[in-house]
């Protein structure tokens, strides 16, 4: 969530990717790392684009469009048809500093292709676009931020701007409505296809239209929506977080917001009535390779007998299961636990990915209070197709760089009241932030504790994480903050992006063998202390290189995502600065050498994400704990009983034992080998509902490779 991490921006016709903007940040977005630092960027964008606009001359009538966010227009987009037929586009929006401002120029031919198109001006983070596609003859030819290609004897497909303006979302739905079985395909990769969802009538007071709602799907991991009118020309394109609308409609927004809300709703109860599989009868995975969490080890020709949402019995023959049981081979497979993701700042629509990860379980360290116990209560009820939901209560201070979870903990009567809401609102644990006034800490953990409640968090401004040891933390969430302890001069600026370049440019100087770090380290073992490392944000941001896919993490499954989400994945990372390229790596290794000094010497580790990539981030986060030297066994651990155990749950979850719950993933191959195998995860049992999880997958536009 928000400053907890980076974000890439990715976006589509000028609006962010689903991923970009959970419901906890409904009118917020992550903050990107290159916000604070692309200032030089943006002084530039301002000056090729400014001149250029006033210099133009207007032909044809510019139809106008304005930019609302929370019922707040905070920009606009015109679009100008030129006597040659060209479409002259402005795009622009102000969102607290941030905020794109582009111009297009867009050429189509007879059958609605972009034919060209040339985008420059600055994007969302005030990075400067210079964005060009020709088709010419055959030949496809484009560059963005991240690509650079030509494609001879090519046939049509319609090219998706890496930095586009909603138009060329109603330029794609037109040329799609022309093409055989509204399908289009697309540059760089996948295929689009268009439905009518339905036509409503809207009235402004003045003047009454018909409008009609399209789905594309391929492009992100939900269909993309957008309202055209009776001339099919563009209407609406956005959601709650920001929309453009046709000027003087800003008052049928909400009644369009809410059919598309009404529209995803329907979609994802929809999948929760298709995709899972009931059976009025007991599960036996027979001949399975068990996975052991207890122990650590493979109990090979097990057969287990899941029935309702228990497991019923772990045997070495089939003996007990019973004769209308539903039979898995499990030959050359292996049965482990339901994977637990230990920081998940939950979006409903993640709950398909999640399951078809393998991941059944997880804890939401921060998010919107009414929206995450609405989003919990979804899931278990079976209304939505989701993983366990897990709530710690986030509570953060006041100030420029305060979570946007919406109230703020100041005092100490707010404090006290903040953590008996969270209680009971079902929170089992409390997450402190990083702008609480480090003198209100004593209050918020003898509360939390009082309350039965764990603590954990980032380590506030103003305090090292030694101190936050001796006040009572139970869990230090983060890696980055076990090295911020050895550079107490950012100690007052933890708040600020600080915690996150700070670390990147020195972990990498910190000598993990000397005595202050194992002073340290002794502190976190006599303590108990719990690490939340999150190492995968902090690896693949150091690493990540734009336009290197292999540098992302995520190359082995890049070709499964859609199309604007694959693309999209090498645009993260820090800046690179003069001289940074060696610190960042020297700080990537760092990270997965204190993550293995910490097991080295008995502290739990639990494993879990920060959002890197919902769906596909648990099992690089265990990969990178592989990479570190900790034995296979053990990585799986901190993704199964130790999570159990760290939230007192072992006596229903963790394990493969009768009794417990039926929490289960059947994986072709062994991941004891390689935890890799885990992404061969082939079947998703959650409290005995059985999933495909190629289905899952398919289900928000993920074409995984057959298992
Ligand atoms: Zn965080
Ligand atoms: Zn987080």
């Amino acid at each position: 969530m928000c400053t907890c991490r980076s974000h890439r921006w990715s976006a589509l016709f000028g609006l962010p990717l689903e991923d970009a903007t959970h419901s906890c940040l409904s009118g917020e977005l992550p903050l990107g790392r290159r916000d604070w630092l692309a200032a030089v960027g943006s002084a530039a964008a301002w000056v090729m684009a400014s001149p250029s606009l006033a210099a133009t001359k207007l032909y044809g009538t510019p139809v106008q469009y304005d930019f609302v966010s929370s019922g707040v227009v905070k920009g606009s987009q015109t679009t100008i048809q030129m006597p040659d037929g060209s479409l002259d586009v402005r795009y622009e929006f102000i969102d607290r500093g941030r905020g794109p401002k582009l111009r297009s120029t867009i050429r189509c031919d007879e059958t609605g292709f972009i034919s060209s198109l040339h985008t420059t001006g600055y994007n969302y983070l005030k990075v400067a676009v210079n964005e060009r596609f020709t088709f010419r003859n055959g030949t496809a030819s484009w560059q963005n931020s991240v690509e650079q290609q030509t494609h001879r004897n090519a046939s049509p497909r319609f090219y998706i701007s890496m930095e586009g303006t909603p138009e060329e979302g109603a330029i794609m739905v037109r040329a799609a409505l022309r093409a055989q079985n509204a399908s289009l395909p697309l540059w760089p990769s996948g295929l689009t296809k268009v439905v009518a969802v339905k036509t409503i009538a809207v009235g402004n007071g003045r003047a009454s239209t018909r409008v009609t709602m399209y789905e594309a799907s391929g492009l992100d991991f939900a269909p993309v929506n957008l309202w055209l009118d009776e001339n099919n020309e563009l209407f609406m394109s956005g959601i709650s977080w920001g929309a453009v609308i046709r000027s003087g409609w800003s008052s049928v927004l909400a009644q369009l917001l809410d059919a598309q809300n009404e529209r995803v709703a329907e979609l994802g109860r929809q999948l929760a009535r298709s995709l899972p599989q009931r059976f009025g009868t007991a599960i036996a995975v027979t001949n399975v390779s068990l996975f052991d969490s207890q122990r650590g080890v493979i109990v090979p020709d097990a057969t287990v007998v899941f029935h309702g949402d228990t497991i019923a019995s772990v045997g070495a023959s089939d003996a007990a299961v019973p004769r209308d049981a539903r039979r898995i081979d499990g030959t050359n497979k292996t049965l482990l636990p339901g994977l637990w993701n230990m920081h998940m700042h939950t979006f409903a629509g993640f709950g398909p990915r999640l399951l078809a990860e393998g991941v059944t379980t997880i804890r939401d360290p921060g998010n919107n209070p009414e929206y995450i116990a609405k989003t919990k209560a979804q899931f278990e009820s079976g209304e939505l197709i989701g993983p366990r939901v897990i709530i710690a209560g986030l509570v953060d201070g006041t100030g420029k760089y305060t979570a946007p979870i919406g109230a703020t903990t100041a005092t100490v009567d707010e404090a006290i009241e903040h953590v008996r809401m969270y209680k009971k609102l079902g929170a089992v644990q409390i997450k402190i932030y990083s702008s609480i006034d480090p003198k209100l800490v004593p209050t918020i953990v003898k509360e939390a504790h009082a309350q039965g409640m764990r603590v954990s968090g980032h380590i506030p401004a103003g305090m090292l994480a030694q101190d936050a040891v001796h006040e009572g933390f139970d869990e230090i969430q983060h890696v980055n903050f076990l090295f911020l302890n050895f550079m107490p001069d950012t100690m007052n600026f933890t708040q600020t992006p600080i915690r996150l370049t700070a670390t990147a440019e020195r972990a990498g100087t910190i000598d993990l063998q000397s005595q202050p770090v194992k002073d340290f380290i002794a502190l976190l073992k006599s303590k108990e202390i719990v690490s939340d490392p999150t190492v995968g944000i902090f690896y693949t941001d150091t690493l990540t290189r734009t336009g290197d896919l292999a540098s992302t993490g995520f190359a082995e499954i890049a070709g499964w995502l859609p199309v604007q989400v694959s693309r999209t994945l090498t645009t993260g990372g820090l800046p690179l600065g003069p001289g940074l390229d060696g610190k960042y790596r020297a700080s990537a290794q760092a990270y997965l050498d204190m993550v293995a000094l910490l097991h080295a010497n008995g502290i739990r580790i639990v494993a879990g994400t920060d959002d890197v990539l919902p769906g596909f981030d648990l099992i690089h986060e265990l990969e990178l704990y592989a990479q570190a030297g900790i034995r296979n066994a053990q990585v799986l651990q901190a993704a199964t009983i130790v999570p159990a155990r760290v939230m007192h749950m072992d006596d229903t979850l963790g394990s493969l034992d009768p009794g417990k719950l039926a929490d289960a993933i059947v994986v072709h191959g062994n991941p004891l080998e390689e935890i890799s195998q885990l992404r061969n995860v082939g079947t998703t049992i959650k409290g005995g509902v059985m999933y495909d999880t190629r289905a899952l997958y398919a289900s928000c536009g993920v074409r995984a490779t057959p298992v």
